[in-house]
């Protein structure tokens, strides 16, 4: 396996300080998350990743590495389930303290799952990010839902465990690792495994619990009632806290995050919190003035249109908008007049607008600024 420089892996040049590589690592580290990044080699990145930087974050490993490239680490352990870097085993190296850091404190993250022995290690459980659809209605007032889902949940069978009967492990007498000495071209060392006989675990069971497999969490179907807010928007997301994956060991449960996507109106455009409108209107009733019913989210009103309105003209009613999601702050509601020309009209309609045409309506000021300019450039 061809290995890519470390420095190259955390993008960063020959003689970058600690903070530097720090503050690459936690960009790169957020970026290829297996629970956040979803494309098929973002594990193997970001062991990558962590590897690069439990070497380099290190002033011995650093100088090693410096000076004897990736063969300062080779062991002979190529491709074990040991981290499976066939390399640098960090197995010793403390990733707790940045990855707090990074993800706040759990972030549904399996330590364990990188070397380091994972000897009844509480692990929160995953965080979940589910989509719903909301109607606008919903979205603007609330309402409750309904939500099943899926979830990893303790193994009501072994209650966790994973089996029946421990004892400890005799392979490793309980501690989870195993101690193996290894030659390198820097000498001999002493490297930490996980024990394979109990998965670091430092127990095994003489039965394995057959309803979750030994796994200790089995998926069950769940129905969540979910409160939904008024104001809510599209991309939205509300979060259900400890209501995600079960955690291992006694961790905490990870949580739910719902995310909304909320279904358009036939007549209302929504931008924040204000809510638009276009209101047609009929030719006489702009030129004449009218009184036109329009709905709002809290109920029919009667808008006053001035005689003489144009199209375009904008009304705003004020504290008409939606409810904002925090602050409980109205938005506002405009109202943009559209005047629509008929499409068809009838004989008795014509012939009154045939009248009407040879009345004095060019009292326009546009109309006039036109006519103007063509009588001086004749
Ligand atoms: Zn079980
Ligand atoms: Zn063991």
């Amino acid at each position: 396996m061809n290995k890519r420089d470390y420095y190259e892996v955390l993008g960063v040049p020959k003689n970058a300080t600690d903070k530097e590589i720090k503050s690459a690592f936690r960009r790169l580290a957020k970026q290829y998350h297996p629970d956040v990044n979803k494309e098929v080699d973002a594990e193997a990145k970001f062991k990558e990743i962590q590897e690069a930087y439990a070497v380099l974050s290190d002033e011995n490993r650093r100088k090693q590495y410096d000076q004897f490239g990736h063969a300062a680490f080779q062991n002979g352990t190529a491709g074990g389930a040991q981290g499976g870097f066939g390399g640098f085993d960090f197995s010793d190296f403390d990733f707790g303290d940045i990855f707090s850091d990074i993800f706040g404190g759990g972030f549904g993250f399996d330590f364990g799952g990188f070397g380091s022995s994972r000897k009844n290690k509480a692990q929160r459980g995953k965080d979940r990010v589910i989509g719903m659809k909301l109607t606008f209605e919903e979205a603007v007032f609330g309402t409750k839902k309904e939500l099943k889902i899926d979830l990893m949940d303790t193994c009501d069978e072994c209650h966790g465990k994973g089996g029946f009967g421990a004892k400890t492990c005799d392979e490793c007498h309980g501690s989870g690792t195993v101690t193996k000495e290894q030659r390198t071209i820097l000498g001999v060392y002493a490297t930490k495994t996980t024990c394979s006989k109990c998965g670091g675990k430092g127990e095994i069971f003489e039965t394995t619990c057959s309803k979750c497999r030994g796994r200790g969490q089995i998926k069950q179907r769940k129905t969540l009632e979910v409160k939904i807010p008024a104001g809510v928007d599209e991309g939205n997301q509300l979060r259900l806290a400890g209501k995600g994956e079960a955690g291992i060991n006694g961790g905490p449960n990870g949580d739910i995050y719902i995310e909304f996507t909320v279904g358009n109106h036939p007549l209302y455009e929504r931008e924040d919190d204000d809510i638009y409108l276009e209101l047609p209107v009929t030719i006489t009733e702009a030129i004449l003035g009218t009184k036109k019913e329009v709905p709002t989210l809290y109920g029919n009103i009667n808008l006053v249109i001035p005689a003489g309105s144009q199209n375009g003209d904008k009304h705003r009613l004020k504290g008409k908008g939606i409810e904002n999601v925090s602050s409980r702050r109205k938005g506002d509601m405009y109202i943009t007049l559209k005047i629509v020309m008929p499409e068809k009209i009838s004989r008795e309609q014509k012939k009154l607008l045939e009248q009407l045409a040879k009345t004095d309506l060019d009292n326009n000021y546009d109309i006039k600024k036109f006519n103007d300019y063509l009588k001086k450039n004749r």
